[in-house]
């Protein structure tokens, strides 16, 4: 009651959420229930859950923000959802995002944008704005949200909150509305590390639903966010700076706020090393082929006839009209943009100019943390190149908007997991910054005890 009464409070000006869970008390009071019958309930039963409205849900509608999913009720929930519930976690609503989680700003919403809590005349960070508003604004304690190439981290770090992407494989990707399947993760926002890994415990794991599920047993996040809160972990831990990275490329605050984590890290035992990855910078090329690629053969499904929107042309028309008017009706502009890029790509006599040069450009990236992770245990990153912009600053520059994700997409390139942790304000504008962390696959909990540490 006291995050729905806070909603009521806030969302007006944040707009975080697109829907408001009616059975969410209904639920809650469930977990009392069974709770008073003696049942043994996780740690997080009873806690709200705010859900990214990429994933599909039964009690609730999923848009993914884009009008041509208004009104579609997914008849299953996504795994995450389910374990979730499972859990005893109360979805409370689903959140705003950018249109088919294409953006890093939540402008591109068909259901219009959300509004930073810290700064409402600036961004909170995309696509994954409106889970970490609801965090950074208290209405919502934890949020789940989706990283193809940043959209947990980059919103965590404009927003003063906690976004880990996982290792891929790592979280379940059945009910998540795809992007691009070979980079999307799902995964925590949360306002602490040790939240994000109780979170991370519930939804991870196997799940036979998820061909690219990986078959690992995982330790448990949350341990590792406790071991780490003690600080000894930093003791002789080898963490990277990519020397290809320069301070210029950063908005001077963030910079110095890098710097300053890393000089707090050096005073707890870690030992800052350069580390060269040199095909780091054209991951951002790379990613706006193989992504708008992977989104154009994704989106085909959106077809007018098995979810969400029908427009059917005055007078009627054919099959083929209903889909095109229905299409050209319920995507938003930087969605067809991504798809024609895609389909372009992909077409015939451009396919091995285009997207067979960025899947080798991202195999060189892979090459490149292999050889990072031989000489550090960790590589630290500013989270984003700048603090939270306004709103409006960039919508009409796409190519300005790509270039926030410079230093998240490279993990999704190679599978790696991220994390972003606060790491103060910046001077000049008071607006929050976010350090990132890398390790290698299958070491997320490294991330959790580095993040826990720094906390
Ligand atoms: N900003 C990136 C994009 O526009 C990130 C998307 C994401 O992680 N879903 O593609």
């Amino acid at each position: 009651q006291a995050h729905l009464d806070r909603i009521a409070a806030v969302d007006g000006d944040v707009h975080a959420f697109l829907h408001i869970n009616e059975h969410a008390l209904d639920a809650a009071a469930d977990i009392d229930r069974r709770r008073a019958a003696g049942e043994s309930l996780g740690e997080l039963a009873g806690v709200p859950l705010a859900i990214k409205d990429v994933l599909v849900t039964t009690d609730q509608p999923s848009t993914s923000g884009s009008r041509i999913l208004e009104g579609y009720r997914s008849p299953f929930d996504a795994t995450v959802v389910a374990r979730a519930r499972a859990a005893g976690l109360v979805g409370i609503g689903k959140t705003n995002m950018d249109e088919f989680a294409m953006g890093s700003s939540t402008e591109h919403s068909a259901y219009g944008p959300t509004h930073n809590p810290w700064d409402l005349d600036r961004i909170p960070g995309g696509s994954g704005g409106g889970s970490a508003a609801a965090v950074a604004a208290f209405e919502a304690p934890i949020a789940l949200g989706s990283d193809t190439g940043g959209s947990i981290r980059q919103p965590a770090h404009v927003t003063g909150t906690v976004g880990i992407k996982p290792t891929y494989g790592g979280v379940s990707r059945y009910g998540a509305i795809a992007l691009a399947s070979s980079l999307d993760q799902v995964g925590p926002v949360s306002r602490t590390v040790l939240d994000a890994g109780l979170l991370h415990d519930v939804i991870g794991g196997h799940d036979p639903k998820d061909s690219t599920s990986l078959p690992d047993a995982w330790p448990s996040f949350a341990e590792a966010a406790r071991e780490g809160a003690t600080g000894q972990v930093l003791k002789g831990l080898k963490v990277g700076v990519i020397k290809e990275l320069p301070d210029s490329g950063f908005q001077a605050g963030v910079a110095s706020s890098f710097h300053a984590a890393l000089k707090q890290m050096e005073a707890q035992g870690a030992e800052i090393v350069e580390i060269s990855a040199p095909h780091f910078e054209y991951g951002v090329a790379a990613y706006y082929l193989i992504l708008p690629a992977e989104a154009s053969s994704n989106l085909a499904k959106f077809d007018s006839v098995r979810f969400g929107l029908r427009v059917t042309p005055d007078g009627g028309g054919t099959v083929e009209d209903v889909m095109s008017l229905t299409r050209e009706v319920g995507f938003g502009p930087e969605v067809k943009r991504r798809i024609i890029l895609g389909t372009y790509a992909l077409s015939a006599g451009y396919y091995d100019a285009y997207y067979g040069s960025a899947q080798k450009v991202r195999t060189l990236i892979q090459q490149d943390f292999d050889a990072a992770f031989a000489q550090v245990d960790v590589i630290a990153t500013p989270s984003a190149p700048t603090t939270a912009f306004k709103l409006g600053e960039k919508i009409d520059d796409p190519l300005q908007m790509y270039l926030n994700d410079l230093t998240t997409i490279p993990a999704n390139l190679a599978g790696v997991p991220g994390i972003s942790i606060p790491s103060g304000l910046a001077e000049e504008d008071g607006l929050p910054v976010g350090i990132q962390f890398l390790a290698p696959a299958r070491e997320d909990a490294r991330l959790y005890r580095v993040g826990a540490a720094l906390e």
